[in-house]
């Protein structure tokens, strides 16, 4: 396998989604790293977003409610190589309404090899590490290959009549 390498800034572009069961949780996350947070650009799902801005003072970009489609959004800039962390605080006592999303993101995190917490210990290593402080080059695996993967499919040009 060979890897590419994803080059993380000294800002840190930092995911957050908490399902509503972890929003008093993320909240309390946020303030007690609200030092070292404020130094990176936060993003999160809406009502996340809302919250964690109110405690950290400063701007955090709002995507959709997480049922309304902000979870997806979050997978999409992680495809794009633009979230350096997940801070994922999914609810295990509560089924969700989107949770075939909850499980796409998470894939999407570990596709592309991204750092993701689901609680407030695993998030406060994360984000107390030294590794934080500076740049760092992200491996992740070269998907050239399974792009370009050949298929017994055969492709003809044409189509309906007239409708071409
Ligand atoms: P919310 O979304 O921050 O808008 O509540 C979180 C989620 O449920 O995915």
């Amino acid at each position: 396998m060979t890897y590419k390498k994803i080059k993380m800034a000294n800002r840190k572009r930092i995911a957050l989604v908490a399902h509503d069961g972890q929003k008093q949780s993320i909240v309390d996350w946020a303030r007690y790293n609200k030092g070292i947070l404020v130094e990176h650009e936060i993003l999160a799902t809406g009502t996340t977003g809302g919250l964690v801005e109110k405690v950290l003072g400063v701007p955090v970009r709002k995507l959709q409610s997480g049922p309304l489609g902000g979870d997806q959004q979050i997978g999409a800039l992680i495809v794009e190589g633009k979230v350096d962390f997940l801070m994922f605080f999914w609810d295990p006592l509560q089924p969700q309404p989107h949770d075939p999303d909850v499980k796409a993101l998470l894939r999407m995190a570990v596709v592309w090899n991204v750092p993701v917490a689901c609680d407030r210990s695993t998030a406060d290593f994360i984000i107390s590490s030294p590794l934080m402080h500076g740049e760092y080059e992200r491996l992740v695996p070269d998907y050239e290959a399974y792009a370009k993967r050949s298929l017994p499919v055969e492709v003809k040009a044409g189509g309906r009549k007239g409708k071409e």
